[in-house]
């Protein structure tokens, strides 16, 4: 039986980060691709030194074919793609070459090296876009209204039909937006969670966010990448949503981070229209985790609550830090 030995592809990220520390507590060996040499690596602190990392173009079949002969893991996890959706109006031929082709590259090269290999794809509640039916399930019609979720529905097709195909034990997890201290700033929880601790110590005044009665089923990232390892640890490969079950909007999201630090979020919060995202907003996103729940007996550990609360503590704490950094902040 092969090594615990896995290949995290877009390891330096916040989902690639949090599984690195949990195969590493799992006894893998772990190896990570990142994007180049210079790329931050901040995520990584607690493991660079337990993890290996390999700089390749993961779109670039013998490039990757090399990398999977000569590390030859167990599983593989691709979570390599940019996410963040309104950048993938600007940038649509790059998040199609990530999200479609580099699926296609990772299943067909894997398929060919060694077809006993495990393969988690990370999907997204984007590509239900807007759905049928609310909660999703794993059998609601895809219905993506981004360039982002258009890719994300066909590297979720692919992964079905190299399983169906080939019979690889390939996953397609359907992940829904999942956060931590590690999201870029791009994301709207931690968009409100460092604001309104800037807010708090006095840095800043106010800020300006788009819809705030658009809704969300946030979950906490680490849980999520839980859900990944179990979905591999399973016979055969599968889809599962990966949701809290549960939606709620901007607004409370607000709400809840500014009274954390003592505010009131409608003293501080403007909206500025140009962050609306107009025709192409979602509604009703909100997955059923029941399969996960039965087949993975994964659960969230974390309520939305204490999820906002966890995001505004951590940005606390790297702000003061920062602060005394940089000398004492003037208040007025
Ligand atoms: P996404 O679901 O992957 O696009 O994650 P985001 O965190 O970027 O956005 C979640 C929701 O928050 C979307 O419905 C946005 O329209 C809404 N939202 C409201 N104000 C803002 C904002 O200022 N920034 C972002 N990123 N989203 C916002």
């Amino acid at each position: 039986m092969a090594a615990k030995r896995a290949l995290v592809i877009g390891i330096a990220g916040q989902d690639g980060s949090y599984l690195a520390e949990l195969l590493l507590a799992e006894g893998y060996e772990v190896h990570g691709v990142v994007r180049s040499a210079s790329a931050s690596l901040e995520n990584l602190a607690a493991v660079r030194d337990r993890v290996e990392l390999h700089e390749t173009d993961v779109l670039d079949v013998d490039a990757l074919a090399a990398l999977l002969s000569s590390t030859r893991p167990r599983e593989v996890y691709n979570l390599a793609a940019p996410s963040f959706v309104p950048q993938s109006w600007r940038e649509p031929v790059a998040v199609a070459e990530h999200s479609a082709v580099g699926v296609t590259v990772l299943l067909e090269t894997i398929r060919r090296i060694d077809a006993s290999t495990r393969v988690f794809q990370a999907s997204s509640s984007e590509i239900f876009g807007e759905p049928r039916e609310s909660p999703q399930t794993e059998e609601t019609p895809l219905a993506p209204l981004t360039p982002y979720g258009a890719a994300k529905a066909y590297g979720h097709f692919l992964t079905r039909c190299y399983r169906r195909r080939y019979g690889l034990h390939a996953t397609s997890g359907i992940l829904y937006n999942h956060e931590s201290p590690r999201r870029p700033v791009d994301f709207v929880p931690r968009k409100i969670a460092r604001a309104a601790t800037a807010i708090a110590l006095g840095l800043e005044r106010e800020l300006e966010l788009g819809n705030l009665d658009a809704r969300r089923d946030w979950g906490y990232a680490p849980d999520y990448v839980r859900a990944m390892w179990l979905a591999l640890q399973q016979p055969e490969g599968d889809d599962y949503v990966i949701a809290t079950g549960e939606s709620h909007s901007v607004r409370e999201l607000a709400e809840i981070a500014f009274s954390h630090v003592g505010l009131d979020y409608e003293e501080h919060v403007r909206v500025d229209e140009s962050l609306t995202r107009g025709s192409a907003e979602l509604h009703d996103l909100v997955g059923d985790p029941a399969r996960a729940r039965e087949r993975l007996g994964w659960a969230p550990s974390v309520d939305f609550a204490a999820l906002v609360r966890l995001l505004v503590d951590a940005d606390l704490e790297r702000l003061r830090a920062q602060h005394e950094v940089a000398g004492p902040v003037v208040e007025g």
